[in-house]
């Protein structure tokens, strides 16, 4: 045999692959989150905290103790304020809060001024990002942060005119990012070597039971067949494993039935053949002796013999799955009746008495009228082989909701609890020293079953030990509105 060159991966390396994929696209997330965002945010967070904070102090504007109140509100906010009266070309601080790394007490008039006039231009508050300012302008104390300053003009009903400066700190933002690039290098290192780890422990978790099985499996293939698959680990494996321990239970049954049948068959076939060509070479042979009776044992053994072949046939043909179905409309009363009768006629003087019921004789199937036929008979055959000294034989054909349903009772042998669900199997036979009387063997019921499979018919048995069985199955009606009519 040889085998296949294979491309598909092993899953210990899909499995890295995708963990170290997942890891990777968490690292870029988080830096682009981090490192780029944050500086945008954090920007936007303080400009509109400073916003929020000049319209409350210049809500305040028209108060009596607005000077408190404004210095009280900045204190609060941790900001470095000014405010100014503007009367005329002055500027006179009216409240005044002090931070560390302020720069508003470096403003002179003339930047006051010209910030005054940025601020009438704009509409709302104007802000400015004071570090590359304050550097160009190379200022004495020039802080380590950066500053951002914000200024509204407001006007009180009164008519005062107020100009209110915020200056805060934005905090340096580079040694932070410079912090957490080294922080996120050592989380992004520690997070591949984690799954790398997981996914190695993973796939040993989930490949190495699976290199077994299949290493078993293909022991199997080469026909060993007594193998424990059973593995502990995730269901799914399980689950296969469990499956494929039934697989080898089922084929060393079918393997043991199959030998079983073989030698079944050769007894079979051996007796019948040893029959006939004894009685012939008596009949040649032996003067006076060639009576009706003798040919009618030879015809009786042929019979035999072409049950066992025709039986034989249809397994393969079956097997073979050449089977199909040639459906055509007809009353299963109708034909159950005709062979019932046939069969009356056939067996008169063996004492088998047969009773047909039914009250489904308007109703049609759709189906293959060969098997169904084929069916009935094996049903009826194995009503006869197993029927002992009580020879009744009940074949009924009742109506059933959406259904019309067909029973062969008997009054034979029984079946055991135990084999009830194994006479459907290929090969099964009840009586294994089986007896030269019963022609069996033992696909009857497995055609049977093939055969209601293909019609999606529903089936079964019931049965009691020495006291007879009960085979039954039924087709779904086809035309119920006939009925009607016929009514
Ligand atoms: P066989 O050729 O042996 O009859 P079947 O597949 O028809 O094979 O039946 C399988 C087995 O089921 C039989 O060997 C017998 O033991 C049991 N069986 C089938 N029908 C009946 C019945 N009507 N009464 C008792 N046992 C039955």
């Amino acid at each position: 045999m040889t085998r296949r060159k294979r491309n598909a991966p092993k899953i210990k390396w899909s499995l890295f692959a995708s963990f170290t994929a997942v890891t990777v696209v968490i690292m870029i997330l988080l830096w682009v989150l981090q490192l780029l965002l944050l500086r945008v945010i954090y920007d936007w967070t303080t400009r509109s905290r400073m916003q929020t904070l000049i319209y409350e102090i210049a809500y305040e504007a028209s108060s009596d103790t607005f000077s408190e109140t404004a210095e009280e509100l900045a204190q609060n906010a941790e900001t470095a304020m000014t405010v100014y009266r503007v009367e005329g070309d002055a500027f006179l601080p009216v409240a005044e809060t002090e931070e560390r790394g302020s720069i508003l007490h470096l403003l002179d008039s003339a930047d006051v001024r010209s910030l005054y006039g940025q601020a009438q231009e704009v509409e709302g508050i104007f802000q400015e990002r004071l570090a590359d300012a304050l550097k160009n302008n190379s200022f004495p104390a020039a802080p380590q942060n950066e500053r951002l300053l914000s200024a509204f003009v407001t006007r009180t009903p009164s008519g005062e005119t107020y100009f209110i400066v915020l200056d805060t700190a934005v905090m340096p933002l580079r040694s932070l990012i410079y912090l957490m690039q080294n922080q996120l290098s050592v989380v992004s290192l520690i997070l591949l070597v984690i799954a790398a780890c997981i996914a190695f422990l993973l796939s040993r978790h989930i490949a190495s039971p699976i290199e077994r099985i299949s290493q078993k499996a293909r022991r199997m293939a080469e026909g060993e067949l007594a193998i424990d698959f059973s593995e502990r680990s995730y269901r799914e494996i399980e689950e296969l494993s469990e499956i494929l321990n039934q697989t080898t239970e089922e084929l060393s049954k079918i393997d043991r039935l199959q030998k079983e049948l073989i030698s079944n068959i050769s007894h079979d076939l051996r007796t019948p053949l040893t029959m006939i060509v004894g009685y012939a070479e008596m009949m040649r042979d032996v003067e006076g002796e060639n009576t009706p009776e003798n040919v009618q044992v030879i015809i009786d053994e042929a019979t035999r013999l072409s049950v066992l072949v025709n039986d034989l046939l249809e397994i393969s043909r079956i097997q073979g799955g050449v089977s199909e179905r040639r459906d055509e409309r007809f009353s299963l009363a109708g034909l159950t009746g005709e062979l019932v009768e046939r069969y009356r006629r056939l067996k008169e003087n063996s004492g088998f008495l047969f009773a047909f019921e039914t009250d489904a004789e308007a109703l049609s199937v759709s189906a293959d009228r060969q098997k169904i036929t084929q069916v009935i008979c094996n049903l009826i055959n194995n009503a006869i082989n197993y029927s002992e000294d009580d020879r009744r034989i009940l074949v009924r054909v009742l109506k059933e909701e959406g259904w019309v349903r067909l029973e062969v009772v008997d009054h034979g042998i029984g079946i055991a609890k135990e084999n009830l669900e194994h006479v459907w199997q290929r090969y099964y036979r009840g009586d294994k020293n089986h007896r030269r009387s019963v022609a069996g063997s033992g696909l009857g019921l497995s055609i049977v079953r093939e055969i209601l499979d293909l019609h999606k018919a529903r089936y079964g048995v019931s049965s009691t030990l020495g006291e007879g069985s009960t085979f039954w199955f039924a087709l779904p009606v086809e035309n119920e509105t006939l009925l009607i009519e016929q009514v």
